[in-house]
């Protein structure tokens, strides 16, 4: 069985989903506006060097989880269905043909990332994903409790000792990432995809095929899959 694990954020998707969903659920009176205030004095921080990028991602997620602290999550849940059609916009170009070449590999394909569960959920079907390690709310009963339940925009190397790839006949075929934290998943996996123009510290014999325009080489990802049969 083929597997791969993909990035979401800046991989995938222009720009970090939290974001525009927490602008959109601003417009909505679901969060305050003092939630888009906390996430610059983050950013600043970050950019600064007072805190390092996984603090300021982490800390991101979760003052994201406080704002919502009390929020009904059905009512979040209608809210990220309704600003699905506005993350449309942010997706790169390539993202559905890539994920249809996946399917017709017959390539079992996860995403690893610290963007919000819900919104990826609602991708599910249409790029057929079997699974989705994300940033996730906590919830008790019907109701958000303002903490994080899981973030896998961090560690991503835990996924590496999960089940789906202990499996016998598990093949890690493929990830893609735009970051440090994937490196991880890049390393493992027999194509390694990176997206954008960073210089990731792969291994040295790393034969990683690199997307830093707006067109995509799938042909050449396509001959690589075959490659590996
Ligand atoms: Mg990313």
């Amino acid at each position: 069985m083929h597997i791969a694990l993909l990035d979401w954020d800046n991989t995938l998707h222009r720009g970090y989903t939290i974001y525009g969903l927490a602008d959109y659920l601003m417009e909505k009176g679901i969060v305050t506006r003092e939630l888009l205030h906390h996430f610059k004095e983050l950013e600043q921080l970050y950019l600064t060097g007072g805190i390092s990028y996984a603090e300021y991602t982490e800390r991101t997620c979760e003052s994201f989880a406080q704002g919502l602290t009390g929020c009904s999550a059905l009512l979040y849940k209608e809210a990220v269905q309704s600003y699905r059609p506005f993350n449309e916009a942010a997706l790169y170009e390539d993202v559905h043909a890539l994920f249809h070449l996946l399917k017709k590999h017959n390539v079992h394909t996860y995403l690893v990332s610290g963007a919000p569960f819900d919104v990826l959920n609602t991708y599910a079907e249409e790029f057929d994903l079997r699974g989705i390690f994300a940033f996730q709310l906590e919830v008790s009963g019907d109701t958000l409790t303002g903490r994080v339940s899981s973030n896998y925009g961090l560690d991503k190397e835990r996924i590496l000792s999960h089940p789906l790839l202990q499996a016998p006949g598990a093949v890690h075929l493929l990830s893609m990432g735009d970051a440090v934290a994937d490196i991880p998943l890049l390393d493992h996996s027999l194509i390694p995809i990176v997206v954008g123009k960073q210089r990731l510290a792969l291994r040295p014999d790393s034969d990683a095929i690199h997307f830093t325009g707006e067109k995509w080489n799938l042909e050449l990802l396509e001959e690589r899959i075959r490659g590996i049969g």
